[in-house]
């Protein structure tokens, strides 16, 4: 009986002491969720000057700078110049564990420039836009981070916040140098989102990709006089993309072949090209498939070149991507703060500007609509295939990485579009970041004051990769600054 009692008395203990922690919790997220409720003008502004000025992949420094100033002027110690990256920085604020790392990026797409307007107008003829929203994906991602910190100061938690702003996710694979550095080895968890058109946790998975350069080299002579003495190097890259385009049929059905001929070789029918460059992607959802295909894309170089009288050369791009990883007990995490987060509110002004813009891909009002909403997570769709690639995915294989989206475009737009320009440079596109960074602080001060949660999300990762798994990058090496430099 007495042992009964006092059993009731620890259970009541441990109940009310429980009830006093879910209450002191909950108000003091309020602390970050008031913040960015406050703050909506601040980083409508800071969205707004990223994306009025659109700088291309290595070459944001304008965009990197304005993020790290509002870090730095919010109490984080910026590093900046990391990775072997100029536009590259890590910010930290706290200390001890656990280690939460928040990924921010901010690089634009080439010719696509356009005003907020919801039909299509070019701002300047050939210019940069931000068609994939990276100034929302950066803003918010440190909107979240500052509300995180408002939070540890306050209530004097322990543990490290780290935004690592990762220039050139369009191609150059910023964040994959960010592996190679180890970037990630003392990091617990890692949170990601990305602009989209509705609210939902991402648990799908995506494309290793590889990228590499093949040039042929023949030998130049005077087409009509002496062909005999030619060797046309342009011969060489259309009989490879002629083999590639035969292989294309014998391979896995979700890899992904494509290519661009960035040196045709010359300007004049007769003279017989030297040189000829194309440029080639290989993607597909696993490393060792990835590489049996470029094993055999490389041997229809060589075959071509062979055949032609040319040579081939090969250079393989640093910056190749892993999948992604996704990981289900994250997801979960994400979804009930997602839920309690919930959708985007629009104005009459902002639904009118969106049912414009759905007018240019057909979308219904009643389809726009759900952007109110949360999308539910699906546990059956986890690991879904998605035929792009992120640098996310060698992020993902180093620390457990916990990814959703939030509604800045409007539904029905395509990706790296006008439409998407358009909206995202918009309060519609604020709105959204303001949804990812409060979902960003939910989860962070989540593991922050219950670390035990990392638990389950660190043995599933591990499971993932497998006994034994040590990183390392596709192709290691150094970036490649000026991917874009010509464009
Ligand atoms: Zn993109
Ligand atoms: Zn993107």
């Amino acid at each position: 009986m007495r042992k009964y009692i006092v059993l009731l008395i620890i259970c009541a203990g441990v109940i009310s002491a429980g009830a006093e922690k879910k209450q002191s919790k909950s108000s003091k997220e309020s602390i970050a969720i008031d913040y960015l409720n406050k703050s909506f003008d601040t980083y409508n502004r800071l969205q707004k000057q990223i994306w009025s000025a659109p700088e291309l992949g290595f070459l944001e420094v304008n965009s990197s700078t304005a993020l790290q100033n509002h870090l730095t002027a919010n109490g984080f110690t910026v590093e900046k110049g990391v990775a072997g990256i100029p536009t590259a920085f890590v910010a930290t604020y706290g200390s001890g564990l656990p280690v939460i790392g928040i990924l921010a990026e901010f690089d634009a797409l080439s010719g696509l420039s356009q005003d907020t307007v919801p039909f299509e107008k070019v701002l300047v003829p050939g210019g940069n836009g931000h068609g994939c929203g990276h100034q929302l994906l950066g803003t918010a991602s440190i909107a979240g981070a500052v509300a995180i910190k408002k939070w540890i100061e306050t209530t004097g938690a322990k543990g490290t916040l780290k935004v690592f702003g990762t220039p050139a996710e369009e191609g150059g694979g910023g964040k994959v140098f960010f592996a190679q550095e180890g970037f990630f080895k003392n990091v617990d968890a890692v949170l990601n989102w990305h602009p989209a058109s509705e609210n939902a946790v991402n648990a799908s998975t995506s494309l290793a990709r590889i990228s590499i350069l093949y040039k042929f080299h023949g030998k130049a002579a005077h087409a009509a006089a002496n062909p005999e003495k030619g060797r046309s190097a342009l011969d060489g890259v259309e009989a490879f993309d002629n083999m590639v385009n035969q292989l294309r049929e014998h391979i896995v059905s979700d890899a992904r072949i494509h290519y661009v001929i960035t040196d045709g070789g010359g300007v004049s029918p007769n003279v017989v090209p030297a040189h000829a460059e194309v440029s080639y992607y290989v993607r597909a959802k696993s490393i060792p498939e990835l590489f049996d295909i470029l094993g055999r894309v490389d041997n229809a170089a060589d075959g071509a070149a062979l055949g032609t009288g040319t040579t081939v050369t090969k250079k393989r791009l640093a910056g190749a991507i892993y999948p992604v990883l996704p990981n289900k007990a994250f997801s979960r995490l994400i979804e009930k703060n997602l839920e309690k987060v919930g959708g985007v509110q629009w104005t009459e002004k902002e639904v009118a500007f969106a049912n414009e813009i759905g007018k240019s891909t057909n979308t219904s009002p009643k389809e726009i609509e759900k952007v109110k909403n949360v999308t539910p997570y699906k546990e059956s769709e986890f690991g879904k295939l998605q035929s792009g690639s992120s640098d996310v995915g060698d992020v993902s294989w180093n620390v457990p990485v916990g990814s959703f989206v939030a509604s800045t475009f409007v539904p029905g737009s395509p990706g790296h579009s006008w439409q998407n320009v358009a909206a995202g440079g918009t309060s519609i596109g604020t709105k959204g970041a303001i949804v990812a960074a409060k979902v960003f602080a939910l989860t962070a001060i989540d593991l922050f004051s219950n670390p035990a949660l990392l638990i389950p999300i660190k043995e599933e990762f591990e499971k993932a990769r497998g006994e034994g798994f040590k990183y390392a990058p596709i192709v290691p090496g150094k970036p490649e600054l000026d991917y874009r430099k010509e464009n």
